[in-house]
Parts: structure tokens; sequence; C-alpha cells
């Protein structure tokens, strides 16, 4: 069964006591409420995730590392691997988002390989997808979506698709306040429910869930989620305040 996730993307934001306020303050939004089933995820920068992870014990919110290399341990200076990210309190990571590829020259190429890396210790992935303006604005899109997918994550055998989760993110649409519209959301997303479906059988397919990400906010959230094939939101700006990433799970009230 797809799952309904809703994940903060603090981004490059954030001290350590303000990433512990924020989650402190994210407990006392979440405390006593339903969610609705709806799986939080909160991905702080390396060096507040044993803090952040250690807060908010207990409380059923996930913390994700916002990137990880690909190699397990080593002299690669500044960097931290799957392992080291998962002792640190680490379920999951978010690899693929378009800062990423875009300010450090992330590959479909290398992604694979962060995505083998980050499996193999077990942990799952928030594998982030999306077209730039110019792309969408010459209809390819789809195509560029496709791609991205079929590039990094096609070489993985079907049980291992229980592990990632998709999250597509219009480029033209992340911390723009620009959204793409629910009807836009959901076309692409029914496309690349379709694409996967097609190589790995209905039985992956059904339990993959797609997040949109791109300005997603209290306002339109509900409207956005609302959709059959979008099961959720990556958030980045409206995530770093409690109340707002409160009201934003809230898009998918019961
Ligand atoms: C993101 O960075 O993943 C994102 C969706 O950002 P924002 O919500 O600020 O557009």
């Amino acid at each position: 069964m797809r799952r309904k996730i809703v994940a903060g993307n603090w981004k490059m934001n954030k001290t350590l006591p303000e990433s512990l306020e924020l989650a402190e303050n994210l407990k006392k939004e979440l405390e006593g409420q339903c969610l609705c089933g709806v799986e939080v995820v909160v991905a702080p920068v390396f060096t507040n995730v044993y803090a952040v992870a250690e807060a908010l014990k207990g409380t059923g919110v996930a913390v994700a590392v916002q990137n990880i290399h690909q190699m397990k341990s080593g002299a690669y200076t500044g960097e931290v691997s799957a392992p080291i990210a998962k002792s640190a309190g680490a379920t999951k990571v978010i690899l693929g988002h378009s800062e990423r590829r875009q300010y450090f020259g992330e590959t479909d190429a290398l992604l694979a390989e962060k995505t083998d890396a980050a499996l193999a210790e077990g942990l799952e992935v928030i594998f982030c997808i999306g077209e730039v303006l110019e792309e969408r604005k010459a209809g390819k899109h789809f195509e560029v979506v496709e791609e991205q997918v079929k590039n990094a994550l096609f070489h993985l055998p079907a049980e291992a698709w229980k592990n990632i989760v998709l999250a597509y993110e219009p480029v033209w649409a992340i911390g723009t306040g620009e959204t793409a519209t629910p009807e836009q959301a959901e076309e692409i997303h029914a496309h690349i429910r379709a694409v996967v479906a097609e190589k790995y059988g209905k039985e992956v397919d059904e339990e993959v869930s797609i997040l949109y990400g791109g300005s997603c906010n209290p306002k339109n959230a509900k409207e956005i989620f609302a959709k059959p094939n979008v099961d959720g939101g990556l958030i980045g700006g409206a995530s770093l305040k409690a109340a707002d990433f409160k009201a934003v799970i809230d898009g998918f009230k019961c």
C-alpha cells in the first residue's frame, strides 16, 4: 500500500540550538494529534541530525539526511557516508535534490551509486526528480523525469523499491512561490507511476509513494494532496516553522 508522507527539507538552515527549538516546537504541534496515518520526516543539516533524532525519539517523526557520499568510508574530506548518517540516527536520505544536481553536479549515474550505498545500509531513499523551466516550456517534462527515474533507479531489483520514495519537484517551483497546479502534479505523478509499472509491474507500482515538492504550503497542500497520485509532499520553506509544517501535514486531515 502506498504510504502518505510529509517530509521537511531544512536545507542549509538552522544552527544546532535553532534545530532543537524547531524539533521541540514540532513535537508540541504533533502531541496528541491524529496524523491520519501520515508519516512525518525532517531532514536537518548533518551536524544536527543526532541531536534532532534524540529530541524526536518516541514521537514517530523520522529523521533523514539531505545527502550521502557513495563510498562507505575513506579519504573523502568533508563527506558523510550512509553508515555514518545511520549511526547518527537517520533512517532516510534525500537524494537527487535539484540543488544537489545544479550546484554540486550530481548526475544520474552518481545518484545510482548513492542510491545503492543508501539501500545497502537500510536507509530509505527519498529520490527527487523534476524538470527545469525550459524543459517544461519545451514540453519535455514527462521525458525528463522518466529519464531521471530510469537512469538512476532502473538497475534496482524489484524488492529494493520497498525502500524508495519518489519526490516530483519541478525545479521552477522550488523556493519560488510558484506551485505546480494540482492537475500538473497529478498528470506527471500518473506518468511516473506508469513508467514504474511498465518496468516492475503493478505490485511494485502500488507500493511506491510519490511526493510533490515545490512551494507546497499550508494554503495549497490540501488541494495538492487530494489528487489520487499524490502521496504527500517534500517541503522546503514551509517546514522551517513548526506551525506551518503541521498545517501542511493537516492537508491530509481525515
Ligand atoms: C525543496 O527544496 O525540496 C522544496 C520543495 O522547497 P520549497 O518547498 O521551499 O519550494
